[in-house]
């Protein structure tokens, strides 16, 4: 069984995942709600990480200048507007794959069928669509994730990989499911 508390750097992910020694481009999902690429090649390697890490506490390029340049106005309603959107294409979603709704406090449970969202189709693009995995075995596992309807189990795995959602599945415990699921 996974650990399953965030990373520190969670908005941070080095996208040469594969290729050896300290990744050169980086995306980062800036204090704004923006993400973007860096690349971190003209960093020492070991300042990579620590540099990361560093940009993923300060808004993206584009705001920074904007702020400089006294347009703030419109960012926090546009980052509003970027969460209204997610919530409605994870909604839409849920309806489309049947998924439940979520069980948890108010705050919560936006932010649960969000991260549901992300991660199972992430899942289904990792495991499916690029591996090797059957239709009928990815049932299987959207059946389990319809059963997993705390939504702070899902925040708990915002920041896993898409490969390990079978192996998160099968770690859930009864408290994290339905208990009007059928299938348990
Ligand atoms: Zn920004």
């Amino acid at each position: 069984m996974k650990p399953q508390t965030s990373s520190p750097t969670s908005n941070v992910t080095p996208i040469k995942r594969n290729s050896p020694g300290v990744p050169t481009l980086w995306t980062i999902e800036h204090t704004c709600g923006h993400t973007a690429q860096h690349d971190l090649s003209d960093r020492t390697v070991d300042r990579r990480t620590g540099f990361a890490r560093w940009l993923s506490g300060r808004e993206c390029t584009d705001c920074w200048k904007a702020t400089r340049d006294g347009n703030t106005a419109d960012k926090q309603a546009w980052l509003e507007t970027k969460r209204k959107e997610e919530r409605e294409a994870a909604d839409a979603w849920a309806l489309q794959y049947k998924m439940p709704p979520l069980e948890g406090p108010d705050k919560a449970i936006g932010w649960g069928v969000r991260c549901r969202h992300q991660l199972v189709t992430a899942a289904y693009t990792t495991l499916v669509a690029e591996g090797e995995m059957d239709e009928t075995e990815w049932s299987g596992v959207e059946e389990q994730a319809r059963g997993v309807t705390r939504a702070g189990w899902w925040i708990d795995q915002r920041d896993t990989d898409g490969q390990d959602l079978p192996e998160l599945l099968a770690a859930a415990a009864d408290a994290d499911r339905s208990t009007e699921n059928p299938f348990m």
